[in-house]
């Protein structure tokens, strides 16, 4: 079977065992192979290969050449960012780190032999493989919609070309139009990012639109930092939002992307534009490497390691770890305690004892920033939460500024620690 880009993408649940491929050799020194440069793969790629000193032998595989971080993507569409400021590139991490950056799709692992089979042919060897994905969305979830629907009913929750093309549908909007959201069920991806995702395109509207109304419709009775953002919504944009939680019938939606119509709980509207943000699930090479469970992929705490294969580890968003959100933060978290044990692993050198942490901040409006967070320790179970913070309801105005602020500094400090 001839795998490419093409046949990857449109098949699911493909063992890729047995490519045709030429095997890169062992070099002598420990291999480990990271797939997907994200939050968690691209730390987990640059501490290996920065503690390691040349001792491991660390390959990055990743499609693209530009990443767009999904964290500050809700700002690009308020006008807060530009979409340059959350493009980052891996040349950092091949020149100053020295990891073999490969830009292909995995389409395959087989852990008999240790490899990972790349689209454009070949394998790569490994001795630890760490998986760090992403999510890819449930089939069938939203009725209506599958993903050839994503251009005319955009998720942008992989941003990129997806975060423009919703931008661009929001600027588009008629005078007095309507936007839908389609919120997903848990867990999924940045529990509070739909939410913010609201302020911030009721934040445009309401400086170029100011008739247009928000509508959301959500399975879930209640969400991330809800008071919050009900709060701000209340006080900055009185009367755009109308959420509508699973007690009003949020869940029982169905679209039609070619009429551009939304019906919810029997009621049909038609909308100017639809953010559709499906159910989500680890992305599809953790399912195609056998680590999953359903739609996650089961880890032990102390170390990321996977509950199906010690020498495969998940991190981020794909894992299914215990009490932390997937969020950026926790993926970036997560991936340093990994970098740790791997490499422990393979040299024997000190492996400390876990510890997490994570805070998710969102923006409102204009100087509005709230947050949530907590740390974690790794019991034999799962991940557990130890202690947590959040933002309160009637906070002045400084500190929300300097809370703001403060993720300007994280967005700097994390994706430096990605990238280099
Ligand atoms: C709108 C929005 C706002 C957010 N805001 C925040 C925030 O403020 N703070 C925060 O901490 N988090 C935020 N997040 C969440 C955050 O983006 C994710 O939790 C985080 O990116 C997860 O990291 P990851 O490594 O699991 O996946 P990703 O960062 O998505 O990386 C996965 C990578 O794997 C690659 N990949 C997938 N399959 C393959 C394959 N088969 N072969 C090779 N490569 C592959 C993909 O191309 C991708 O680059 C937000 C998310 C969204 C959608």
């Amino acid at each position: 079977m001839t795998f490419n880009r093409r046949t990857f993408l449109g098949t699911a649940g493909v063992l890729a065992t047995g490519l045709a491929a030429p095997m890169v050799l062992a070099q002598g020194k420990p291999r480990v192979v990271v797939v997907g440069g994200g939050a968690g793969g691209a730390t987990a790629a640059r501490y290996i290969a920065k503690d390691s000193k040349g001792e491991i032998d660390v390959t990055l595989i990743e499609p693209s050449r530009t990443y767009y971080t999904c964290f500050f993507s809700n700002l690009y569409l308020g006008g807060f960012q530009e979409l340059s400021d959350i493009a980052h590139s891996y040349g950092t991490l091949a020149a100053d780190y020295g990891i073999n950056v490969v830009h292909d799709w995995a389409v395959g692992v087989d852990r008999g032999a240790k490899t990972v089979s790349l689209a454009g042919g070949g394998s790569v060897p490994y001795d630890k493989l760490i998986l760090s994905p992403g999510i890819d969305f449930v089939d069938g979830a939203v009725d209506g919609w599958d993903i050839s629907a994503q251009n005319k009913m955009p998720h942008a929750y992989k941003a990129g070309s997806q975060t423009e093309l919703l931008k661009a549908q929001i600027s588009a909007m008629p005078e007095g139009g309507t936007f839908a959201m389609v919120a997903p069920p848990n867990p999924f991806r940045c529990p509070p990012g739909p939410y913010e995702r609201v302020s911030m395109v009721a934040h445009v509207l309401k400086v170029n639109n100011p008739t247009a109304k928000i509508i959301v419709a959500d399975p879930k009775p209640k969400f991330s930092k809800m008071s919050l953002f009900q709060e701000g919504w209340a006080n900055h944009y009185e009367g755009m939002v109308d959420w509508i939680g699973e007690d009003f019938g949020g869940g029982n939606v169905s679209v039609n992307p070619d009429a551009m119509t939304v019906t919810i709980d029997g009621e049909e509207t038609q909308v100017d534009v639809c953010n559709v943000i499906p159910a989500m699930k680890a992305g599809r090479i953790a399912e195609m490497a056998g680590v999953t469970e359903g739609n996650w992929a089961p880890v032990n705490a102390a170390d990321m390691s996977s509950k199906a294969d010690p020498d495969i580890y998940v991190l981020g968003d794909a894992s299914q770890q215990g009490d932390m959100p997937k969020s950026g933060f926790s993926a970036n978290s997560q991936a340093k305690v990994c970098a740790n044990a791997v490499r422990g692993a393979l040299t024997g050198s000190k492996v400390f004892p876990a510890k997490f942490s994570n805070t998710c901040w969102s923006l409102i409006d204009t100087d509005d920033g709230v947050k949530v967070g907590a740390t974690y320790e790794a019991t034999p179970e799962k991940i557990a939460k130890v202690d947590g913070f959040i933002s309160q309801t009637g906070e002045s105005a400084d500190l929300r500024k300097a809370t703001y602020e403060e993720s300007l500094g994280w967005y700097a400090g994390i994706t430096s620690d990605m990238f280099g």
